[in-house]
Parts: structure tokens; sequence; C-alpha cells
């Protein structure tokens, strides 16, 4: 044991953030649940089993170069920090003489804290002047983000404290489990259920949300949006739009109504598989009974078509006159631990701390003069993760990789395995040796959650403190410490204290649309966390948006008439079925610290393909056997799982191991370069082995 003290602080992964608490006991660390508003004591799984990452066998413990540098092949070599970083300065040099700038790439993390994804941000443009940036919440959040921005001026996943859903009387959650992600915040719809609320869920899978629901619509993985369209045109039909909020906040109402105006019910339903009347019932329990919730997340979102299936549902929430009224309203919950706080700081190929435009002049200048440099020597908005990945070994020679695991987690991963493979140079910082870390020629060794400060934006926009619990073991750094001394061998001075990078942070956000400026590490200790935008310290935060109007040009939301695209990719005779992908409760992203952990993987120690009884028959399958899913792209072999609980059309893998990503089509969303995940595709037959 490394020196613990007890610490209140919160968990390593989803972007809940149950509050908890870490005190001194031998020879371990005792977690235990802390009463945060969030999780009000409840933990789940994984938050309870969090701290078997922080002595782990598997920790990554010193610094990795190969022992033949250049040679991938070559085993690694424990290494000096001093060595690993001579090694990695040495590549971003000679990559940018020969081959430019933008030849250096960074790929970041949703689960960075503030600080971090704020630095990461900064050595990119500042210290390598790259515009190759960009991270893994491309995969996760853009598409609702993109939507929310152009309609309502503004992206916090949750414009309300969490709350909130339990006061509401209706909450429909499209594309969301939040009872596998994230147990605790079940609390709030459960207390809703008990006080009369209804909750309507649409998912192609009976999840364990949809389970307890009072209506599940299953609807072909890629109609959602066709879905909304149809909702909003019967909200129409039958007179329970709100016209008096429509006239008096919102704009474009028009071409909407015009756009919905095919969408019959009928036609909905043998486009979406979803009978009539529960299309009627949806509409009649989010118009009729009170204040009502739209809430979307990645099933909904992580489409060719994500950005404009959000808008549908925000639409939809306009039309109703929801958002902005009390326990009403449209949000997207945020998965990654950092989702929110990680899209504001600069990380994104497109954005400068504050959620501010890289191609906006008045924002160059601003963050420029609290970086002390010219506005002109900002690189432009660079390309998106996948677009960045797919120039690995062309135009993008030397990678460095934090946070994130994109050797699984990234769509057609056979191709960005191969990708990451042709580059000159790839860095991986990770606390375990990642499939990434696996292939690079430089691992470093990075703290953990306890180990470090740092601060956290959770799903609903409040900043809270993750606090330092027990020193980091001798040779690992956290991520500032890592860019400090890489930036200070690249000419450049920055700082490794949280605390100042904070400060700095607050500077560089200041009048931007997520506001730190007021927030500081003491008001959050002693507020519970405070909700941006929050422009002074004598501002209270914003735990709610939108009451009385919409930060857009003229004050009001800006609906946009959208139309139903197919998937990128359609069943056909050679691959007649979807797959869509999706979380197990037991698994966290790519799995790379929750596959390590013991009861986590006797609960669910292998992916489970999820198939409808009725295919398996036809394909000779039978529960538990070795099932062989196919896409253009790859194969991928899993034990069958058969439930009735999911469409005879439709197959779900889990993506918190390798494989299912092995499958996934990489075709971008036009709006916001989310990849297609939830629709793709796929044969099936009975593995040989099987
Ligand atoms: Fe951690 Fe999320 Fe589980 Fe809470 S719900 S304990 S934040 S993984």
């Amino acid at each position: 044991m490394r020196g613990v003290t007890a610490t209140d602080t919160h968990c390593p992964y989803c972007a809940l953030q149950c509050g908890m608490t870490l005190t001194p006991e031998i020879p371990r660390v005792r977690l235990e649940p802390r009463d945060f508003p969030v999780n009000r004591g409840g933990l789940c799984a994984k938050g309870f089993t969090a701290a078997d990452l922080l002595d782990h066998r598997d920790r990554l413990l010193h610094p990795l170069v190969r022992k033949v540098p250049g040679d991938r092949t070559s085993p690694f070599r424990e290494a000096t920090w001093d060595e690993a970083l001579s090694q990695t300065e040495e590549q971003i040099r000679t990559a940018q003489e020969r081959h430019g700038r933008n030849s250096v790439g960074v790929f970041g993390g949703g689960g960075l804290t503030n600080e971090k994804a704020y630095a990461l941000g900064k050595f990119a443009r500042v210290t390598l002047k790259s515009a190759s940036i960009d991270y893994n919440g491309r995969f996760c959040m853009s598409s609702a983000a993109t939507a929310a921005n152009r309609t309502l001026g503004v992206d916090r996943g949750l414009p309300f404290p969490l709350e909130d859903v339990a006061h509401a009387k209706t909450v429909l959650l499209v594309g969301a489990n939040p009872a596998d992600a994230m147990p605790p915040s079940m609390q709030y719809l459960d207390t809703g259920r008990e006080n009369g609320a209804r909750h309507i869920v649409i998912d192609p899978r009976r999840t364990n949300t949809a389970a307890g629901a009072h209506l599940h619509l299953q609807p072909l993985p890629g109609t959602d949006l066709a879905l909304a369209n149809g909702l909003l045109h019967i909200a129409i039909r039958e007179g329970h739009i709100d016209e008096a909020y429509i006239r008096d906040r919102t704009t474009g109402f028009d071409a909407v109504k015009n756009a919905t105006n095919s969408y019959w019910p009928d036609r909905v339903e043998r486009m979406t598989g979803v009978p009539e009347n529960r299309l009627r019932e949806t509409v009649r329990l989010l118009a009729t009974q009170g204040p009502a919730m739209i809430l979307t997340a990645r099933g909904a979102e992580q489409h060719s078509n994500g950005t404009d299936t959000a808008q549908a549902y925000l639409n939809l929430a306009l039309a109703l006159g929801l958002v902005g009224r009390p326990f009403s309203g449209y949000g997207t919950i945020t998965g990654q631990g950092n989702g929110q706080g990680g899209r504001e700081h600069g990380q994104k190929a497109d954005q400068l701390p504050g959620y501010r435009k890289l191609d906006d002049p008045e924002a160059r200048k601003h963050v420029a003069k609290v970086w002390g440099i010219d506005p002109d020597e900002l690189p432009g908005p660079g390309q998106s993760a996948y677009e960045m990945l797919d120039q690995l070994g062309g135009k993008v020679r030397v990678l460095m990789v934090l946070a994130s695991n994109i050797a699984v987690s990234a769509p057609n991963s056979n191709r960005i395995l191969e990708k990451l493979k042709s580059l000159d140079f790839l860095v991986v910082s990770d606390i375990f040796a990642s499939e990434t870390a696996e292939l690079a020629d430089v691992v470093l060794p990075t703290a953990q959650w306890a180990e470090e400060e740092g601060t956290m934006t959770n799903l609903e926009g409040r900043v809270i403190r993750r606090k330092r619990a027990l020193a980091p073991p001798p040779e690992v750094r956290t991520d500032l410490e890592m860019l400090a001394d890489l930036s200070r061998r690249l000419g450049r001075a920055e700082s490794s204290d949280p605390r100042t990078v904070f400060e700095e942070l607050r500077r560089a956000s200041a009048g931007g649309i997520a506001d730190y400026a007021g927030i500081t590490y003491e008001r959050i200790e002693k507020e519970n966390g405070v909700f941006w935008p929050c422009p002074a310290e004598d501002h209270p935060g914003t735990p709610r948006l939108f009451a009385d109007n919409f930060p857009t040009k003229d004050g009001r939301a800006a609906m946009r008439a959208v139309i139903h695209r197919d998937p990128a990719e359609m069943p056909d005779r050679t691959f007649p079925y979807v797959l869509t992908t999706g979380r197990n409760m037991q698994q966290y992203q790519s799995g790379n610290q929750t596959r390590r952990v013991k009861a986590l993987n006797v609960a669910l120690p292998e992916p489970r393909a999820e198939i409808h009884p009725d295919l398996a028959r036809r394909h000779g399958i039978n529960d538990g056997d070795l099932v062989e899913l196919r896409s253009r792209r790859g194969v991928a072999v899993l034990r069958a799982r058969l439930s009735d609980g999911i469409r005879p059309d439709t197959v779900f893998a889990p993506f918190h191991w390798p494989g299912a990503n092995a499958l996934t089509n990489p075709a971008l969303d036009p709006h916001s370069r989310m990849p297609a995940f939830k629709a793709c595709a796929v044969a099936i037959s009975r593995h040989e082995r099987g």
C-alpha cells in the first residue's frame, strides 16, 4: 500500500461519476460508496471493484521501449523515462522535419480529466503546432452534440440535474440502457415510476431498462429517425403540439411539419416494425401526462445519420413544448467518465477550450492570448477521429494515444490495426498494456484516477473533483507530468500541476459556451460540484438551462427538417441481418480495465452474441454454441446467447472485447463524423468448433 489516506472521490468509469470514499486498510484500499447527488450512496459492480485496478498485477510500472528500436516485432524492455521520452522527441522532430507539422497526431480520450484534455489540446496545437488531434468521444457523443449545438446553441448532455428525471411523468428513452450502463441512475426512474410516471423505451432489444418500462418499441436498427418523425406526425395530426411555445421559442417549425407530412403511422410501422397503436400511445403519454422528457443515447446516435436522428427527437421535444420547462426537456446520456468535459476543452479536432470553434476568429484570438501566442500560429481544424486514423502511415507518421484503446474500439478495427502497424512511431500512455499498447514503440505508464488530482464534468454538466488518495508507484507519472516533460524537450514550458492547469483552463474558457471562469477547486468541494456555465466566482452555476431563452443568435431553438435515410449498409442476400453493438453491465468501454477485474469476469467471462431463437433455429445454433458473424470487413466468433428479447432480424454483440468492431461499418455521419457503429449488415453461421 502506498501512503493511503481516507479520501472522498469519484468512480473511474462512466459519466455518472458516482461518489466513493477510499480508506486505508491493510493490505488493500477499502472502497465504499458515498452519498453524492447522482448516486445517493449507490455503486454498480464496476464501481465497487474499481480499487482492484490500483495494485493489479498487470499494472504498467515502468516505461517500455522495444529491444530493437524501430522493430515492433521485437519484445519490450523496461526503460527510464528519459530514454522513452528521448525516443519520442526524436521521432516527433524527424517526422515533422520530413513530413510537416501535421504528420504527428494525438488521439485523446473521454476519460481524461478536464485538465488533461485541455493540456493535450494545447500540446498538439502549441507545442507540436499540429492540426492532427481528435479523441474517442468522436465515436461516442458527437452526433447528439452536433444536433444540440446547432439547435439549442449549446451541448450539455443533460441540461438539468439527474434528479429531475424522478419528477417527470413520462420519460422516453431512445437507444439508452441505463439499467446496464449506469445502474445507480435507475433509482431516479424507479422513484418516478413509484409516483405514477410512465416510461417508454425504444430499443431493438428488450434490455433490462426496456423490461421495466411501461412501453417497449423495438424498431429495426437505423430507423429511429423515421420513428421520431412518425411520432411528430401523430402529435401534429392529433393536436398535441404546443403552438404558443413553437411560436415564441422556436424557428423552423413549418419546414419540420412539411418534412413529417409523409410519415403516416402505417408507413412508419412498415419502415420501423413498430405497431401503429404503440406509436399513438407513445405520443399520448408524452403529451398528456404532465412533465415529459426525451433522452437519447448511443443506440440512436451512433449511425451514419446520427445527427439528424438526434435532431428528430429534439424537434419532437420542441414541438411538444418540453425544452426548458420544469422536469421536462431533451437530453443525451453521456457515456464516458468525462465524455462531457472531454469535448469542451480542446482535444476535439475542431474545438478550442470553452467549447469554442477553432475556425472562429474571435475564439482564436481569445485562446491565443491566454496561451501567449499569435492567433495565426494556431493550426486550423483537423480531421475527425476515423479520418485521422485512416491516414496513419500516410499523412500521419507518428501517433500519441492517451486514454484510448483504438485497436478494439475503432470501427472496422482490422483496418485500423493495419494502419497502426504502418506508423513510423506509436506512443501509448495507459495503465495496462492494452491491445493498442501492444503495437507501440513506446509505452508510458500513467497514474490512475485515485493517484492524481483533477476535475471531471459529469453527464449533467456538473464539474466535480477527483482527488488524489495515494501516490502512484515510483516510476509511474501523471499524463500532465509526461506532457510537460515532452513539451520542455520540444522547447515549450508547461505546468504539470493540475491546479495551475485548471486556473489557466478557467481563463481560456471564460466567455465561451462552456464557461468555467467562476469554478474553483474550493467551490466544487463546498457545493458538491458546480454546473457550467459559471462565469464568475459569485455566480451560482447553472443547473438548468433554457428556462427563458436559448443561447442562439435570436434566443430561439432552431428546429430543422430531417428525413430518414437508410443506414449506409443494408442487409442483402449475402449479409442478411443487422448487427448492433452495445454494453454489458459488467464491462466498460474496450474492457482494458474491467476485463482484468476478477469479480466482473466471473460474472461475465466472455462476450455473448444475442440472437433470437427463430434466427438461431434457422442456422442450427443452440444456446452456448460458438457462432461466426461475418460482415464485409471482418469476422468475429462469439458464444451465442438465445433471447426472444431481440428482433429476429437483428444480432447484438458487446464491444468490450476485440471482435465486434472487426465487423462495424466506418461510414461517417456527414455532420458529426460519427461512424455507423449501431447498424451494419452481417451473416451468421454456427462455428465449426461450436
Ligand atoms: Fe462507476 Fe458508472 Fe457504475 Fe457509478 S454507474 S459506479 S460511475 S461505472
